[in-house]
């Protein structure tokens, strides 16, 4: 594909190390490559290798090497550091080998960077491509982001990370403000790894070449005063594919089949995307909280769902939920909430399960872990209203009777699902031509051809 200007428009996305990422960054690329555009997307050689069934029919699918060293493997934080250094070399690697072949079609035009890998936009612009920004966060997060040099300097927060002078940090009054351990970066009960985690994100706020475009997987709609802060944001969101194939672990369709036998909006899906983790006394906690609820459910469950291991369930609970209940260790999730028997969707509130349970218009019950998800549960519950909290007794368990009784609330309050469901026509209506995201959608793939 000749561009305009005798750019090529060979587009290279090099994702995030992280399924939460990989995912979404897939989906844009898909809808890139379906307008005719050459993309390739780019995994570290560990992620390409959990991949299941990594072929795509539209998007080529390379890998570059993570270059490990021995003392990351259990340190996500030095890993990142260390990807900080490595990463930038082996992209230029491949980048020059993709330029250097015969055909002027090959040459990357355009690298688009996950922000977990935001440095690669100076490595982008040094090989000679434009740079362009993906964000799977909400705009919210984004601003927050940014807004990082500004709160140190007003000393808002140190430099652990910690807010200072006030309770709660506001953007704007139509943004939920985040209380003071509400942030991306916090970890309330451990600080060693808050600094990390701080140190990690914070200090390169403002250096790094601020791309002409950031995409980002939201929509106007909903989120127009976060996207009113960041002058350069296109939001092109929510990216929605059904059949998306970028998975770390096989979908279990079976599911499918067993919803099929339930009654419309009866079933309550259970997932907390791929990263958090929940002791074994609380696995207990949440099987015995499903079952006393007496609805149906559809409960994804990780093979390292309890600390890194496999699920030991509370004696006699399989045997009894049989006929309500179903466990997989992966589900298509898109497929699943699509399907007309699901109601609710107990969720980590990851930004991309929230995105996909507002397409279908489900409600919500909101367990955060970390990161954005906190922040993420204000959205649904206090500004959207289209969900419900499960606090905890205090000592950071969720109890089996709060479970009990949020899932019956659930299923009473119109309320929430009234709600949801105008955001689902609001999401319907932005990735319809003439929408917003539409458009920008357009305008950004002019933007690659010109
Ligand atoms: N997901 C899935 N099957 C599952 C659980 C999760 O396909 O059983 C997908 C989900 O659809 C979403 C992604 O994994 O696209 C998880 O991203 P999210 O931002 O929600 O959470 P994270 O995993 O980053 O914490």
């Amino acid at each position: 594909m000749e561009a305009k200007n005798g750019r090529k428009a060979h587009v290279l996305a090099v994702a995030g190390p992280a399924q939460g990422h990989v995912k979404p960054l897939m989906k844009l690329c898909r809808q890139i490559a379906k307008h005719g555009l050459k993309v390739t997307l780019v995994n570290l050689q560990s992620v390409h290798d959990k991949l299941v069934g990594e072929e795509d029919n539209i998007v080529q699918m390379v890998s570059i090497p993570d270059v490990p060293i021995e003392e990351d493997k259990d340190d996500p934080f030095k890993k990142m550091k260390n990807l900080r250094k490595t990463m930038p070399e082996s992209l230029k690697d491949l980048i020059q080998g993709i330029n250097s072949s015969s055909n002027p079609e090959e040459k990357i035009g355009f690298v688009i960077a996950d922000v977990m890998v935001e440095w690669l936009m100076d490595t982008a612009a040094e090989m000679g491509a434009e740079p362009i920004l993906f964000s799977p966060t909400s705009a919210a997060f984004r601003a927050m982001m940014s807004r990082i040099p500004a709160l140190l300097e007003d000393g808002m927060l140190d430099l652990n990370g910690n807010i200072e002078k006030c309770e709660k940090i506001t953007l704007s009054d139509d943004i939920p403000a985040w209380d003071k351990d509400e942030f991306s970066w916090s970890f309330p009960h451990d600080p060693k790894t808050q600094k990390s985690f701080f140190d990690l994100i914070n200090p390169d706020r403002g250096k790094i070449i601020q791309p002409k475009l950031h995409l980002i997987n939201t929509c106007y709609e909903l989120e127009s005063p976060a996207c009113d802060l960041r002058p350069n944001l296109l939001p092109v969101g929510p990216l929605l594919e059904m059949n998306n194939s970028c998975n770390f672990y096989p979908e279990d369709e079976s599911c499918l089949s067993w919803l099929d036998t339930k009654l419309p909006e009866s079933v309550i899906y259970v997932s907390f995307g791929s990263i958090a983790v929940v002791s074994q006394q609380q696995l207990d906690e949440l099987a015995l909280g499903l079952e006393l609820s007496g609805r149906a459910f559809l409960w994804v469950v990780r093979p390292d769902l309890v600390n890194g291991l496999r699920a030991v369930y509370p004696d006699g609970f399989l045997e009894r939920v049989s006929g309500i209940g179903m466990i997989v260790e992966w589900a298509p999730q898109e497929r699943v909430l699509f399907h007309p028997s699901v109601a609710c969707f107990l969720t980590h509130c990851g930004w991309n399960s929230i995105l996909e349970g507002l397409s279908k218009g489900v409600s919500f019950l909101c367990w955060p872990f970390f990161m954005d998800q906190f922040h993420n549960q204000n959205y649904i519950c206090d500004k959207w209203e289209a969900g419900l909290r499960v606090d905890g007794d205090g000592s950071g368990i969720r109890t089996r009777n709060e479970i009990k009784e949020k899932i019956g609330m659930m299923f009473c309050n119109g309320d929430l699902k009234a709600n949801a469901m105008r955001l689902k026509e609001i999401f319907a209506k932005t990735v319809c031509e003439g929408g917003s995201s539409y458009n920008n959608f357009e305008r950004f793939i002019d933007y690659l051809r010109k």
